[in-house]
């Protein structure tokens, strides 16, 4: 049976994007890499190896942009780098305050692909939401990003960008406005002095079909010389590719979450596709062999809440009954759904919602509610889709019937 909009895994993974200029955007590479490049241009190997060091340091440890604020690299050298490398960005098209503080902000590949980035800030960590794809092959019915029909990976570069960029516009780097926090507004920063503690690969896309450019991106953020964030502040969300998860724990290493949403075939069936692929029990089981998960480092499932559709008591027995059952060592995150237009489901009430939360709880689970964060500028959870791509699911739905008339 063909799955509508499946398509694994995505084409191109490469790790350079080429540029007009001809120059070469080093981040996103591996320091061996960049060593690799400088050896290529012509310094011998000892040379090569120092200042990718070097570089390395400046890149994602100071987050300069500019070879020529590298102050430890020799004078002569600094233009010889300008000429063969740069150090990229992703462009920013629109940059978005909500009235909760979350932030959100509209960006744009080299290649003019468009995604999206979130902050979300709270009292005691400050997390940014990190896109995988432009676009998500997926489907998921309750999904807006799913309805994108222009879908490419991001390069490990577009994906440590965000992180970047974040830090730009937070100025977290050092010698940025935290070092002056007694001028800042204090109350916004979090224990550690910092705003941006917590990353989620809850943005567009499904990172497990990206595999490879999320790790290398991940190990980048996770580098003690790079950005330097502990693997237990990370969390990577799959809708449930079952092949990747394995790996994703022995090479990466991050806390898992799982978007679950349902507890039978028929309802998982209908609201993620990618259930008739990999079903619950073989979800289940992976996510009960993932390396690394423990009773202090529990999975996660999430559950969106729609209305008349996964919301009874029964299904949240079921929950219990199947987290039971594989005796996983887990937290339920419940999501209010979030609408988009054209969506066709609608939020649990209050009560039902609470009700669910209650009955998962009684049974030894945590499962609190999650609090929809920046709907009004859109950047909730699964509202998510750029502005070029705004096509209704109706609209959507009308076009692909149309292809099916005519082909037949
Ligand atoms: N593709 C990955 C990660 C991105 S989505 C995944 O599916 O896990 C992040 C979370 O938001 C997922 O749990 C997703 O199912 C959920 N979500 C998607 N659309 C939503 C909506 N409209 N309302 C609430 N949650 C939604
Ligand atoms: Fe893709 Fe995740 Fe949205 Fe499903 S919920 S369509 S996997 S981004």
């Amino acid at each position: 049976m063909s799955i509508p909009g499946q398509i694994d895994p995505v084409p191109v993974a490469r790790d350079i994007t080429p540029r007009a200029d001809g120059r070469v955007d080093l981040i996103g590479l591996p320091k061996a890499r960049i060593r690799e490049l400088f050896e290529a241009a012509g310094l011998d190997a000892k040379q090569a190896k120092l200042r990718a060091k070097q570089v390395f340091h400046w890149l994602y440890h100071r987050g300069v942009t500019e070879f020529e604020a590298m102050t430890d690299i020799a004078k002569q050298m600094r233009p010889w780098l300008t000429e063969r490398f740069v150090i990229g960005r992703p462009d920013v098209v629109e940059a978005q305050h909500s009235n909760d503080g979350t932030r959100k902000w509209l960006l744009s590949t080299a290649d003019g692909h468009e995604f999206e980035m979130v902050f979300i800030p709270d009292a005691d960590r400050g997390t940014l939401c990190v896109s995988s794809q432009v676009g998500c092959t997926l489907n998921c019915r309750f999904c807006h990003t799913g309805t994108m029909r222009l879908v490419r990976n991001l390069t490990p570069g577009e994906i440590v960008g965000q992180v970047m960029l974040a830090r730009d516009s937070l100025g977290e780097w050092p010698k940025g406005k935290m070092d002056f926090a007694e001028d800042a507004d204090e109350a916004e920063y979090t224990a550690d002095g910092r705003l941006l503690t917590n990353i989620v690969m809850m943005g567009m896309g499904e990172p497990l079909y990206n595999f490879d450019n999320v790790r290398d991106a991940l190990k980048l953020v996770m580098d003690g010389d790079g950005l330097a964030l502990s693997k237990r502040r990370i969390t990577l969300s799959t809708s449930g590719v079952v092949p990747m998860m394995a790996r994703c724990g022995e090479e990466i290493g991050v806390n898992l979450a799982v978007s679950l949403h349902a507890t039978n075939k028929e309802i998982r069936d209908e609201i993620v596709p990618i259930n008739r692929k990999y079903g619950i029990e073989e979800l289940l089981a992976a996510c009960a062999a993932y390396p690394g998960a423990s009773n202090a480092r529990r999975i996660t499932f999430e559950y969106v809440m729609l209305k008349d559709k996964n919301d009874s008591d029964e299904h949240a027995r079921e929950l219990v009954r199947l987290i039971k059952h594989y005796k996983l060592p887990a937290k339920v995150n419940l999501i209010p759904f979030n609408p988009w237009p054209g969506a066709p489901y609608e939020c649990s009430t209050p009560e039902r919602v609470k009700r669910f939360s209650d009955i998962v709880f009684e049974h030894g689970i945590s499962a609190p509610v999650r609090t929809p964060r920046g709907r009004d500028i859109d950047a909730a959870c699964g509202q998510l889709k750029t502005a070029a791509e705004k096509k209704s699911r109706a609209q959507l739905d009308r076009e692909a019937a149309e292809v099916g008339r005519a082909e037949a």
